[in-house]
This record gives C-alpha cells, sequence and structure tokens, in this order.
C-alpha cells in the first residue's frame, strides 16, 4: 500500500542521514586523531613457507576514537581519501612503522622487512618520495627493509607524476608490492610494465580453496604467472591447514593469516621462528 511505501522511504531516508551524519562525524574527528595520538598499528607477520621465517610483518592502522571506541580502517581510510587527510595519516603510518622496525633491529631479531598499506592518493602526492626518503633517514632504517603495498587500481593511473615515483621508489632501494591481487580490473599485461617485487594473492581466492576448484586454479594461476615473471608472492588471509597446504604444495612463496597470527600490537609479537609443526 501507499502507506507502507511512505513509511519504507522515510526509514531509507533517516538510514542515510545517519549515514552521512556519521561520516561527517568522523571526517571532523580525524582532523584531531593524529595529534591526540588516537591511532596505534598492529602488526601480522608474513611467513616463509619454506622455512617458517618471519619475512616481513604488515602495518595495519586501528583508530581508537574517544567516544565511538575502536573504528577499523575500512570504515576511515576511505574518507580520509576523500577529504586528503590520509597523506597526514599515512605520514605519521610511516613514521610509526619505520620506528618500529628500527627498533625490533635494535633489539637484535633477525630484521625482516615492514610492510606498510600506501594509497592511491597518497602515492601521488608530489612529495611522496620525498617525505618518504626523509622519513628513513630520519628513522634510520634502510630502504631494503621498507615495503609499499599499493592496490591494483594503481596501474590504471597511468600518469608521469606516478611513473616518476615508481622510478624514483626503486632508486631508493624500497620493495614495492601489489595487495589485494585478482579483484581489480587490470590486464595482467600491466604486471610487465612496472617492476613490482611482489604480489599478494587476496584473501578471498584463499578463503575459496577449499570450497572447490574456483579457488584453487585462480590461486595456482598466480603463483605460476608470478613465478615466471620473477616476482614473489604472498597469500593473505590463510586460516586453515587445508589452505597452507595447498598454497604450499603449489609453491606459494609466503603466506600471512590467523592461521599464523592475527595483527598484534608490536610488544605483543613474540619475533621467532614459527614452530616447525605450524608449517
Ligand atoms: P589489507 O591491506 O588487504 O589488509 C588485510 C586485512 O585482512 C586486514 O584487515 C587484516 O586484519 C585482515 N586479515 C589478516 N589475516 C586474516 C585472516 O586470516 N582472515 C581474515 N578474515 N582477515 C584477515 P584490517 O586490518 O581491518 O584492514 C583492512 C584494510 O584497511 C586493509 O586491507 C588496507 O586496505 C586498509 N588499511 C589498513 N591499514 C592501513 C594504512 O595504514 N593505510 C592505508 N592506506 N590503508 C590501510
Ligand atoms: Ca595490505
Ligand atoms: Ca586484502
Ligand atoms: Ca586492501
Amino acid at each position: 500500500t501507499k502507506q507502507y511505501g511512505k513509511n519504507n522511504y522515510t526509514i531509507y531516508s533517516e538510514e542515510l542521514d545517519q549515514e552521512t551524519a556519521y561520516k561527517l562525524t568522523l571526517e571532523q574527528d580525524l582532523k584531531s586523531a593524529v595529534k591526540n595520538q588516537e591511532f596505534t598499528l598492529h602488526y601480522q607477520p608474513i611467513i616463509d613457507l619454506k622455512t617458517g621465517n618471519i619475512n616481513a610483518m604488515e602495518a595495519l592502522i586501528r583508530w581508537n576514537h574517544p567516544e565511538l571506541g575502536l573504528i577499523p580502517p575500512d570504515q576511515f581510510i576511505p574518507i580520509s581519501e576523500e577529504s586528503g587527510q590520509i597523506v597526514s595519516i599515512g605520514k605519521w603510518v610511516l613514521e610509526t612503522a619505520c620506528a618500529q622496525n628500527k627498533k625490533w633491529q635494535q633489539e637484535g631479531y633477525p630484521p625482516f622487512r615492514i610492510c606498510v598499506n600506501i594509497s592511491t592518493i597518497q602515492l601521488q602526492h608530489p612529495n611522496f618520495v620525498q617525505t618518504l626518503k626523509a622519513v628513513l633517514e630520519d628513522k634510520e632504517l634502510e630502504s631494503k627493509w621498507l615495503e609499499l603495498e599499493v592496490t591494483e587500481s594503481i596501474l590504471l593511473e597511468d600518469t608521469q607524476t606516478l611513473k616518476e615515483s615508481l622510478i624514483n621508489l626503486k632508486t631508493l632501494g624500497v620493495s614495492m608490492s601489489i595487495d589485494d591481487f585478482g579483484t581489480g580490473y587490470t590486464s595482467l599485461s600491466y604486471l610487465r610494465n612496472f617492476s613490482f617485487d611482489r604480489v599478494k594473492i587476496d584473501r578471498s581466492f584463499i578463503q575459496d580453496i577449499a570450497a572447490g576448484l574456483n579457488g584453487k586454479a585462480i590461486t595456482s594461476t598466480i603463483i605460476s604467472l608470478a613465478n615466471k615473471l620473477k616476482m614473489g608472492v604472498v597469500a593473505e588471509g590463510i586460516e586453515d591447514s587445508t589452505q597452507l597446504t595447498y598454497l604450499t604444495q603449489e609453491n606459494c612463496d609466503d603466506g600471512q593469516g590467523y592461521y599464523f597470527s592475527r595483527p598484534l600490537p608490536a610488544e605483543m609479537h613474540i619475533l621467532s621462528k614459527f614452530p616447525e609443526n605450524i608449517i
């Protein structure tokens, strides 16, 4: 009936208003979040599937909002990208992650790379390479211990600034990986044009490994593609031994996921080799 439809519409528009209001609140509160030290980084190990060694740690941002509590990055990163706040937040992430990796090295752990997620917006900023260089110098971290994770969408941004940045990053000696690989709409041939060091197979394909043939077919195709292009390959979101066994058998280099460890605050990591019985 008309009445029903009208109510439906009212609820819908109230929900929309609420969502808009929520986003506006977050955008407003993001302005003071760096200064008020409301962000923290959690770290998740990336494991060498042959040796069980920690090859890298991925830094993942968390926002502890004073009233709303813990807000996951999927909720505020897109807002910060729209408003441009990602540039200063991203700088804080780089500084904190590089400082933490240096600290781990000074504590005597076998060195590994620190992987930092970089938004396309951030990477396209004309000062990005300069900022990154200054952070590495300030934190006294060798560039080879830093890896930047960018999503496939970067490959579609065929701009001069971006090309120059990628060349300069290569010269600087940081590694580059493509995150969420397989979910974008890029052609595989793009991979040849840029010299990326690694691809990270998206979690959704790893989750499909047990379900049937598609997950297996897609992951093994990405692994052999990476091998042929002389790129490293990392599987994200490994949650059980079935997935791990399949990936090891297919010669996937590295793995990451709750099966090994959830992302944790730096001080909660016990940085030894993962026991043989897990791998
Ligand atoms: P991502 O880069 O693909 O990161 C992996 C996400 O999967 C993380 O979610 C991680 O906690 C989660 N994860 C890891 N292992 C497992 C698993 O075994 N099972 C399941 N179900 N999930 C797993 P998180 O921390 O919520 O981050 C979400 C996304 O937010 C990231 O996806 C990344 O795109 C973005 N992000 C996080 N930190 C930053 C940052 O510092 N800067 C930027 N620009 N983006 C960030
Ligand atoms: Ca990532
Ligand atoms: Ca992912
Ligand atoms: Ca992602």
